[in-house]
């Protein structure tokens, strides 16, 4: 697949469908608590995203080697999952939980991507710094994404931004073009030299995401054969804007 350069018209659409999705994620954010399960708070992106009359994109997609299609709307993941956690009527938050709420939005046909990761009640000092560390990765990628610029400008941007905090960086998962597909080219990884890949050119979207683990990179894939964990157990934050090249700053369109 090469990369897909969206219409003005397409452009109008996907602003429209990132400031929806931004709502819906802040709303679910907001009923996170402890004594929620994750099942619910699936339900209740579910039924937001519907009454919109919109879809929501990872429910029943089948990604290429899955077993069987995605069941729910949100992918919810706990602590130590990193991504891909499948939300749960027996899943249960607890104060001290941080959780990753990964959301993708169909709106008239085009697909917008959007993540982030919220603490349950309280948190401990060390899991309040790998969110804040995690999402300031997130701008700083976003920064580094302008037009004329490359891919490896977004990557080693993010890169450079964590490193110093000795945080495992996942690098088998990675950023990615979305709009006319949940998943297209380029891929985006979260790591890599600057002034290479494929250039940034206004009118391509493109979705950021860092995955980053307080400890070891490696992952493990969870026998649900959708869930990654970390390998060591250690917790794992994850945030994630869809944006839009320009001939200069790109334009966060996950917002509202
Ligand atoms: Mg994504």
């Amino acid at each position: 697949m090469s990369i897909i350069i969206k219409t003005k018209e397409e452009i109008e659409i996907l602003r429209k469908g990132g400031r929806r999705l931004a709502e819906v994620l802040y709303k679910v954010k907001e009923k996170v608590k402890p004594g929620i399960s994750t099942w619910e708070l699936d339900k209740y992106a579910f039924g937001l995203i519907k009454e919109m009359g919109d879809e929501p994109a990872f429910l029943n997609y089948k990604p290429e080697g899955a077993d069987f299609p995605y069941p729910a709307s949100i992918c919810i993941s706990v602590n130590d999952e990193v991504v891909h956690g499948i939300p749960d009527k027996g899943k249960i938050l607890k104060e001290g939980d941080i959780v990753s709420l990964d959301l993708g939005l169909k709106h008239k046909n085009l697909f917008t991507d959007m993540a982030v990761t919220v603490g349950v009640g309280k948190i401990s000092a060390s899991s309040e710094k790998l969110l804040r560390v995690t999402e300031q990765a997130l701008m700083a990628g976003i920064e580094a994404a302008q037009g004329g610029y490359k891919v490896g400008d977004i990557s080693h941007a993010i890169e450079g931004f964590v490193r110093p905090y000795r945080y495992g960086i996942v690098d088998i998962l990675s950023g990615h073009g979305v709009g006319k597909y949940i998943h297209e080219d380029p891929y985006i990884p979260n790591f890599g030299k600057a002034g290479t890949g494929p250039k940034l050119v206004p009118g391509m979207v493109i979705a950021i995401e860092p995955m980053i683990n307080n400890g070891t990179k490696n992952v493990v894939l969870d026998k649900d054969g959708y869930t990654f964990r970390t390998a060591d157990g250690k917790r794992s934050a994850h945030f994630e804007h869809t944006i839009l090249i320009t001939d200069g700053e790109p334009e966060i369109l996950t917002r509202f």
